[in-house]
């Protein structure tokens, strides 16, 4: 008999009823250290008291108005993206599917608007993620994605990730965008090396077409900066925020250029709660923490503290263990023994990590996690990885 709630997750047998900063605690009061962050989304920890206040304040204030109307925490976190971004203007979403969903129907619409309707197409590549909508899963293209749920909307030009040499061939009179992730998250951590991501740049601007980054799971201080494109200096002309933006509210953006959004005029576009005072008053908070440049040495700094601890497991658990990658507190390891045993065998030891593609655990702890905390959360793994050799 199909469970009332629609069985499409093989969820682990953990029941989490509290969390506080870095730490789990499960129903039966065992604490377990969180690197998982709920994938990238509690970037400030558990029941951080900044967003708490803030949530609460707004709670107790007005919850939701419509975008009919004027939303003054919607413009003050627009306002504070459009200062600390490429960005001169941002749509709110719910999700990181829907601001995918926006950012392929801007592209399409900017060059509907400049006469050139026949550019609609957008190229991504394999082991991409975008969300589970109908331009999401099309536009990773992955099968386990698609598979059953065909006619899959058109448009998307799939190249594999790292073939350089076909990228400019695959650029037609009908390409729209280029739409990529700075570092792959659910493909298994692996970053776009900077010289890549400056060549991607310099590719759409020679063929005329525009950057989109999908910067959902890297994106708000991941990687040690705000947005993971800035460590290769470029720009990109739309991009994609959701997790760790909402802290673990329901949020997510479009940032966008004012020629790339162009076509996005009154009636284009819509979201029912997108942007609504709870969520921006969240976001908001978030933003004025992780964008402080304090802030972001301090996540650097930790990022290499674990990034060494890793190193270190890594060579003390060969069998188990292949390499590590990743940038600043996203981290991969991508293991040899099946990942998702290491997953639950690090459950035995009360640390959380996420199974990710190519056989490899995702490390994206909340950013406010301390040195002690990584200490004992690389302990704990390797308590792990000596349970499964044994
Ligand atoms: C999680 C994720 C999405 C989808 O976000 P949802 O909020 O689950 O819709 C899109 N892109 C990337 C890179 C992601 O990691």
């Amino acid at each position: 008999m199909i469970t009332s709630v629609l069985p499409t997750y093989n969820r682990a047998p953990l029941t989490f009823v509290k969390g506080e900063g870095a730490w789990l605690i499960e129903a039966d009061g065992r604490r377990f250290l969180d690197l998982g962050a709920g994938i990238a989304v509690n970037a400030l920890g558990h029941a951080h008291p900044a967003l708490t206040q803030a949530l609460t304040e707004q709670a107790n204030a007005l919850w939701h108005t419509s975008n009919l109307y004027h939303i003054p925490q919607q413009k003050t976190l627009a306002d504070k993206l459009v200062d600390a971004t490429f960005a001169d203007t941002v749509f709110f979403t719910n999700s990181g599917t829907e601001a995918c969903e926006l950012a392929v129907k801007m592209a399409r619409k900017y060059w509907y608007d400049k006469g050139h309707p026949e550019k609609v197409d957008i190229i991504t590549f394999s082991g991409s993620f975008h969300g589970r909508s109908s331009a999401g899963i099309a536009a990773a293209g992955s099968e386990k994605m698609t598979k059953g749920f065909g006619p899959l909307l058109p448009g998307f030009t799939h190249l594999e990730f790292g073939d350089h040499d076909a990228l400019a061939p695959a650029i037609t009179e009908k390409t729209a965008a280029i739409l990529i992730e700075p570092v792959q998250g659910e493909g298994g951590i692996i970053p776009v090396p900077d010289q890549c991501l400056k060549g991607l740049r310099d590719l759409c601007d020679e063929k005329g077409i525009l950057l989109i980054l999908d910067e959902v799971q890297c994106g708000v201080g991941r990687t040690g900066k705000l947005f993971a494109h800035e460590w290769a200096g470029i720009e990109p002309d739309i991009m994609m925020v959701a997790k760790g933006i909402g802290g673990g509210f329901p949020l997510g953006a479009v940032l966008a250029t004012e020629d790339a959004a162009s076509g996005m005029t009154a009636g284009t576009h819509g979201s029912t709660y997108g942007g609504n005072p709870l969520g921006c008053a969240v976001g908001s908070a978030v933003l004025d923490i992780v964008g402080d440049p304090a802030f972001l040495n301090d996540v650097n700094r930790k990022a290499g503290l674990l990034r060494q601890k890793l190193e270190g497991l890594a060579a003390a658990h060969p069998d188990v263990f292949d390499m590590v990658r990743g940038s600043g507190l996203m981290l991969g390891i991508k293991c040899k023994l099946p990942c998702a045993d290491v997953v639950s065998a690090g459950y035995a030891q009360e640390v959380i990590t996420v199974p990710a593609a190519d056989n490899t655990i995702r490390l994206l702890p909340p950013l406010t996690v301390t040195d002690a905390e990584i200490a004992e959360a690389v302990s704990r793994l390797d308590a792990a990885a000596k349970a499964m050799a044994a």
